[in-house]
């Protein structure tokens, strides 16, 4: 073990964070919902790899196609055709709506934004593009530029120019300010409705509509938006507010992405897609994560005017499309079909907000349960009243408690006060009360 950790100390990069400061986990073998360590110990896993394993580490099926696939053909690049991009397109496209028919295939989420803000801006002829407070949208220069979480933002000019100290190109609304690292970053939830009832939405419209006003003077190229966002802490908006916020994108000639990269793929239980929990039709839907299971893969998919738009341009991916990751993908979606997993998402989700709704009734120290179907968030507060968020420590002390007990949860919101659950979608009820059982015992053994 202590091996281990020296060689991860002199091979990898600071910037590449373990999450178990106090001993990091060394992570041999995956099944389904459980993970083992190198020393044979088990965890449930509801972090899946940040909602990447989307039907379970490992699955039978998918690994069976896989494998046959690396009999077949691993590489070609886009200048061929074959037929494992085909048969998944055609699979992929009848899972959305029209006229979301036309399909480009990218190996991460980063990649399928920086491609849909591209052709954004070629569609339009405009520039400017607006991102949600607490938003995460990426990691490479041009989509660092649309995150707005500042502990993912680096103090450098990016491809946007996104300077330190303001941002000409990229705003982030409706939660007000630019989405730079010195800009002062408000609680991404200023609302303290119970879920699903908050009826704010005129305020961040207004707010919304401020950020027109001010920041975009009729050049917007686009709205990047997550359905529920993922790393900002299973923030939900107010009913009605894509909606109205489609609207007045549109109304000035921008388009709207739906950054599905967490939601989709049936995660929020009720819908396939986040966006049509909504009652909306982005202009582009950018996906990754669950898409291949953990295989890397992305994709963005849009309309053929847009399509047409981008088309005059060459845009070369060498493993864009690539047969091993279509093969593992397709059969992502059989799977999903086949397990039901949306079905699971619906079921053991509803029953983890609802018990996990009765604990925060219980501890002073829940602030919020939020989300929907199996992307859930949990925010911890100082106390009810101030909801100020808990401090890192404390976090930490749950955090690693409830790993030393089996359970692997995942943590986020602007200050790292909330934990996330996102777990591969063929968790069980039992898997639910194991958990339930764990947390409670964790914040009691804080408490004390
Ligand atoms: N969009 C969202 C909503 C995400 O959560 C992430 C990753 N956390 C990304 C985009 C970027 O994806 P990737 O890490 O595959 O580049």
């Amino acid at each position: 073990e202590r091996m281990m950790e020296i060689r991860r100390q002199n091979c990898n990069p600071m910037t590449m964070k373990v999450t178990y400061y106090k001993k990091p986990v060394y992570i041999h073998q995956g099944h389904m919902q459980w993970l083992w360590d190198v020393d044979g110990r088990r965890y449930l896993d509801l972090f899946a790899g940040v909602a990447t394993v989307s039907v379970g580490h490992c699955h039978p099926k998918v690994t069976a196609a896989a494998e046959k696939q690396l009999r077949k053909l691993w590489h070609t690049t886009n200048i061929y055709v074959h037929s494992p991009l085909h048969e998944y397109t055609e699979k992929l496209a009848a899972t959305l709506p029209d006229p979301l028919k036309v399909i480009y295939l990218t190996n991460s989420g980063s990649e399928a934004n920086d491609l849909a803000m591209l052709m954004a801006r070629l569609h339009t002829g405009n520039f400017d593009v607006i991102t949600l407070r607490g938003s995460y949208h990426g990691g490479s220069p041009h989509t660092m530029g649309l995150t707005s979480n500042a502990a993912y933002k680096y103090p450098v000019a990016s491809g946007l120019g996104c300077h330190n100290t303001m941002c000409p190109d990229v705003f982030a609304g409706p939660w007000g300010g630019s989405n730079c690292r010195d800009s002062p970053v408000q609680t991404i939830r200023n609302c303290s409705c119970p879920q699903g009832s908050c009826t704010a939405n005129d305020k961040y419209i207004g707010q919304l509509n401020e950020v027109f006003a001010t920041s975009v003077p009729s050049r917007i190229a686009g709205f990047f938006g997550e359905p529920i966002m993922g790393v900002g802490g299973a923030v939900q908006y107010p009913k009605n507010f894509l909606k109205d916020t489609y609207k007045l994108v549109r109304e000035r000639g921008g388009v709207c992405i739906a950054d599905e990269v967490q939601t989709g793929f049936g995660r929020t239980g009720s819908h396939f897609w986040g966006f049509q929990g909504h009652e909306v039709i982005p202009d582009m839907v950018t996906m990754a994560k669950g898409i291949a299971n953990g295989f890397p893969m992305g994709a963005v998919v849009t309309t053929p005017e847009i399509a047409a738009s981008f088309g005059k341009g060459v845009h070369f991916n060498t493993f864009g499309g690539n047969p091993v990751a279509c093969a593992i993908a397709s059969s992502v979606l059989d799977t999903m079909e086949e397990d039901g997993t949306q079905q699971i998402s619906h079921d053991v989700g509803t029953y983890l907000l609802t018990e996990l709704a009765k604990m925060r009734d219980k501890y002073e120290i829940i602030g919020d349960v939020r989300g929907k179907g199996l992307q859930i968030g949990v925010e911890m507060v100082k106390d009810k009243a101030s909801r100020k968020p808990l401090p890192p420590a404390a976090m930490s002390e749950i955090f690693e408690d409830t790993k030393d007990m089996g359970v692997l949860i995942g943590k986020g919101g602007v200050y790292g006060q909330t934990f996330r659950i996102k777990p591969p979608m063929c968790i069980t009820r039992d898997d639910a009360d194991f958990f339930l059982a764990v947390f409670n015992h964790a914040l009691h053994n804080y408490m004390e």
